[in-house]
């Protein structure tokens, strides 16, 4: 039995080809001990009471596999991050916090979403501390649907355009960052995903091996992580 560890699916509508994938996941991952979402499952999120997403089909697919017996869990990412508990609740996922420590067979394992790594970002961060404070999501969610709508398309406008001056080491992770999530939490392995930079990074920390993961995006083709007590393996869907 393995745990399966995927981010950054984007899903959206427009993606059709990326839907389908993620139902081949879903057929995989029955087999699966459980599955981890590590944020971005879906290109944006304008709250719970939206039913215009377009998405039904792959979110019957979470609660087919949740339903088969594997343990789904969701964290938030920044596309994402306003998935509430009525969502959860509807196709029985879990929502875990963003940083979370799991014992992944044996080896004490930290999971982020991956923007919060991202310090030298530091306009970015400013918006995500704006973003994610009660009074933020209190007033944006009792707003109109179409209002939301409206906010959210430009609020990825901006960043779109704001992302496309920055430079490539901006948009990674601090390095400084990451060695300072790892020894907060006391773990030489952290898996993250939100850069879209797929790799397996090993380097020392503290005087030891230490291993990060970056998930990959599902923009051009999916992929998943699998962790079972022999080791990791990444696969593509394609
Ligand atoms: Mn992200």
């Amino acid at each position: 039995m393995a745990t399966l560890f995927i981010s950054d699916l984007h899903l959206d509508p427009e993606r059709p080809d990326i839907l389908q994938q993620f139902l081949r996941l879903v057929e995989h991952a029955t087999t699966a001990e459980a599955l981890y979402i590590l944020g971005d499952f879906v290109e944006y999120w304008i709250g719970d009471d939206d039913t215009e997403h377009g998405l039904e089909t792959a979110f019957a697919g979470l609660q087919e596999l949740t339903e088969s017996g594997t343990p789904v869990y969701l964290m938030h990412g920044n596309r994402d991050f306003l998935i509430g508990k009525k969502f959860a609740d509807k196709y029985r996922v879990q929502l875990i916090p963003d940083p979370l420590v799991i014992d992944l067979y044996g080896t004490p394992t930290l999971l982020i979403h991956g923007d919060t790594l991202c310090t030298d970002d530091v306009e970015y961060q400013k918006f995500r501390e704006a973003v994610r404070t009660p009074q933020w999501q209190t007033e944006f969610l009792n707003k109109p649907l179409a209002e939301r709508r409206t906010i959210v398309k430009q609020l990825r406008a901006t960043s779109q355009s704001a992302n496309s001056v920055k430079t490539d080491a901006i948009m990674d992770v601090n390095g400084q960052a990451v060695a300072k999530a790892m020894l907060k939490h006391g773990v030489q392995q952290l898996i993250h995903g939100h850069t879209h930079r797929p790799d397996i990074h090993r380097f020392t920390l503290n005087n030891q091996r230490a291993t990060r993961i970056v998930l990959g995006d599902w923009y051009q083709t999916g992929s998943f992580l699998s962790v079972d007590a022999s080791g990791l393996d990444v696969h593509s869907l394609n």
